[in-house]
C-alpha cells in the first residue's frame, strides 16, 4: 500500500518482546522494563494475525525484534510460521547475539533469512560497561554461531557514541576484512529515556569517513545504509544517520510493538492498537496507520528529543 506521500510500505518491523537480557545504556533503563500485564501483550496467534494483515497489503519483509527476541519462549515456532506466511518473502530478525549459540541453526532452518548483530565494542570492559550486564565473548561466540548456520546475510550494528567507541571505528571496520559481514555504525538517537549521554556522545557518521578515508563508496542497495568497502574487505562499511541526514522520503516501515501498538513513526507519539483486534480489525487499523505516516520525523538531536515516549526496547529499533 502506498502512503499519502508516495511511499509504498513494504516492511514491517515486529517486536515481539520488551524484555532483555541486556540493558544497554541507550535503550533501557539499568532496572529493566516495568514488566507490563500478561494480558496486555500481543499472542502470538496475534502477531501472526498482524502478519497476515500486513501482508494482505501488501508488505513483504518482516524483522522479528524487541527487546532481545531470543528471550521469548518459542521464537523459533514464530519464525517458522512467519517464514510460511503467503506474501511474506524474507523474515530477517536483530539480536544482540548472545544467545545465537544455541538458536542461530533453528532459526536458520525455521526460515529467518538474515540477522543483524548488535556489537559496539570489541573490549570486555567497555561491552560490560555499555551493555550493563553482558558479556563480549558471549556475542562474538553468537556472531560464530551464525556465521557457522549459513545465514544469507549477517550484519553487525555499532551503535556511534562519542567518547565511547570513536575510538574503535578502525577495528569495528576491520571486521568485515575477518568475516564476510556488513558492519554499519548508527548514529546514536535521542529517545525518551537513552541514557546520560551529553551532547558530545551524539556524533554524525561523518566521523566514519573521516576516519577511514580509506574507505570507497560502493553500489547502494536501496536500503537506509549509505554502503562503502575497505579494500579488500570481504563485507561492507554501512552507515545509517537517522540524527544527521534523515531518510525519511524513502521510509518503508511500519511498526508493531509486543504490546500491540502500530507506530506509524519510530520518532511520533501516535500508537494505534491492534490488541484484541480480528485479522480484519487489524487490516484496517493498518491502513490507518500507513495513511498517517508523517513526511519526516522532524529534528533530532541532543536538545530535541525524540517524541516517541517509548525507549527503543519498548519500539523495536
Ligand atoms: N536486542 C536486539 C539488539 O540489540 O539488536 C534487538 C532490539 S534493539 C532495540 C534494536 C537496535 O536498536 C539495536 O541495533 C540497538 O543498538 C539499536 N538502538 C537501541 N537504542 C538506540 C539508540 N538510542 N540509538 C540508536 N540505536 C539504538
Ligand atoms: Fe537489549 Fe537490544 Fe536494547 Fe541492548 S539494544 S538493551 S540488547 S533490546
Amino acid at each position: 500500500m502506498v502512503d499519502n506521500y508516495g511511499r509504498s510500505i513494504t516492511y514491517l518491523r515486529l517486536s515481539v518482546t520488551e524484555l532483555c537480557n541486556l540493558r544497554c545504556r541507550y535503550c533501557m533503563p539499568e532496572d529493566g522494563v516495568c514488566k507490563k500485564r500478561h494480558e496486555d501483550m500481543l499472542t502470538q496467534e496475534e502477531m501472526l494475525s498482524a502478519i497476515r494483515a500486513a501482508a494482505s497489503l501488501g508488505v513483504t519483509k518482516l524483522r522479528i525484534t524487541g527487546g532481545e527476541p531470543l528471550v521469548k519462549p518459542n521464537i523459533v515456532e514464530l519464525c517458522r510460521e512467519a517464514a510460511a506466511t503467503e506474501g511474506i518473502r524474507e523474515v530477517c530478525l536483530t539480536t544482540n547475539g548472545t544467545l545465537l549459540p544455541k538458536l542461530a541453526a533453528p532459526l536458520k532452518e525455521a526460515g529467518v533469512r538474515r540477522l543483524n548483530i548488535s556489537l559496539d565494542t570489541l573490549d570486555d570492559g567497555k561491552y560490560r560497561h555499555i551493555t550493563r550486564l553482558g558479556e563480549l565473548r558471549q556475542a562474538l561466540d553468537g556472531i560464530e554461531a551464525a556465521l557457522e548456520a549459513g545465514f544469507e546475510k549477517i550484519k553487525l550494528n555499532a551503535v556511534l557514541i562519542g567518547g565511547f567507541n570513536d575510538d574503535e571505528i578502525p577495528a569495528l571496520a576491520e571486521l568485515t576484512r575477518r568475516w564476510p559481514v556488513d558492519l554499519r555504525f548508527i548514529e546514536l538517537m535521542p529517545m525518551y529515556d537513552s541514557g546520560d549521554f551529553g551532547p558530545e556522545a551524539f556524533l554524525p557518521c561523518t566521523a566514519v569517513t573521516e576516519r577511514l578515508p580509506e574507505l570507497r563508496p560502493v553500489e547502494q542497495d536501496g536500503g537506509v545504509a549509505r554502503l562503502y568497502r575497505l579494500p579488500g574487505a570481504q563485507g561492507r562499511v554501512g552507515l545509517i544517520s537517522p540524527v544527521s541526514a534523515h531518510f525519511c522520503a524513502e521510509c518503508n516501515r511500519l511498526r508493531l510493538t509486543a504490546d500491540g501498538k502500530l507506530k506509524p513513526c519510530l520518532h511520533s507519539s501516535e500508537e494505534i492498537s491492534l490488541k484484541g483486534l480480528s485479522e480484519e480489525g487489524m487490516r484496517e487499523k493498518m491502513r490507518e496507520a500507513i495513511l498517517s505516516k508523517p513526511k519526516w520525523h522532524g529534528q533530532l538531536n541532543y536538545y530535541e528529543r525524540s517524541h516517541a515516549a517509548r525507549n527503543m526496547n519498548q519500539i523495536g529499533g
